[in-house]
């Protein structure tokens, strides 16, 4: 959509302050943890999870959540594929931005198209961790904690993922959460270890 610079006469200015010397005073490396999965799989509350556990070692982190991205920066979006495909290059732009400044930003998308996660990878980087979040609709449909799968199967909620609209499961995620056998803290111990493993974190 916006592949393109429309502006003209402007030029790319060095920063005085590098990723690097933000990772060094932070203690940790910068990274993006993307998390996508269907509606309910459990995105937002493992993202958030996670965030307290690394905030509370003193890590720089935050998280891009879904919803409230589209209260604001997104607003202007809905769920057509195009819109949608805007929606997570935005998120990719933004996240890259968030590693610049030296943060473990998580993010929680549904982001059910694999190229553009891919695309979103590809502005991130060799530190763009995709996380599986996976939970059989099934139980995701039992969960509903928004109501929403009672609103697509009821019709009222058109283009749902995982209902009336694609999810494309990721093929070689870094990691995958198995959502609906093991428990918040132990998805959030999962991708600890991950980081941990990596290097981008020390021992917390
Ligand atoms: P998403 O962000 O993927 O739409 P949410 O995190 O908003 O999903 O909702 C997931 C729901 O499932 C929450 O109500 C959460 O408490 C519940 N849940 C139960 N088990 C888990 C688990 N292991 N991981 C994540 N969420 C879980």
């Amino acid at each position: 959509m916006a592949d393109q610079i429309k502006a003209t006469n402007i030029k790319w200015h060095h920063e005085t302050v590098t990723q690097k010397d933000r990772e060094a005073n932070n203690g940790h490396e910068a990274a993006v943890l993307w998390f996508t999965g269907l509606s309910a799989s459990g995105k937002s509350t493992i993202a958030q999870a996670l965030q307290a556990v690394l905030f509370e070692h003193h890590c720089q982190t935050y998280v891009l959540d879904g919803d409230n991205i589209r209260h604001g920066l997104n607003k202007d979006l809905g769920f057509s594929p195009e819109d949608r495909e805007e929606n997570i290059r935005r998120i990719g732009e933004v996240a890259a931005l968030f590693m610049d400044a030296g943060m473990i930003v998580n993010t929680a998308f549904i982001s059910p198209y694999r190229a553009d996660r891919d695309k979103a990878r590809g502005l991130c980087g060799e530190r763009f961790i995709e996380i599986y979040v996976h939970c059989p609709v099934e139980v995701c449909e039992e969960r509903d904690p928004k109501g929403l799968y009672k609103k697509a199967r009821a019709g009222t909620i058109p283009e749902f993922t995982g209902i009336s609209a694609p999810y494309e499961a990721p093929e070689n995620p870094e990691l995958t959460l198995n959502a609906a056998e093991h428990s918040v803290e132990e998805c959030v111990g999962q991708v600890v270890a991950y980081l941990q493993a990596r290097g981008i974190l020390k021992k917390l």
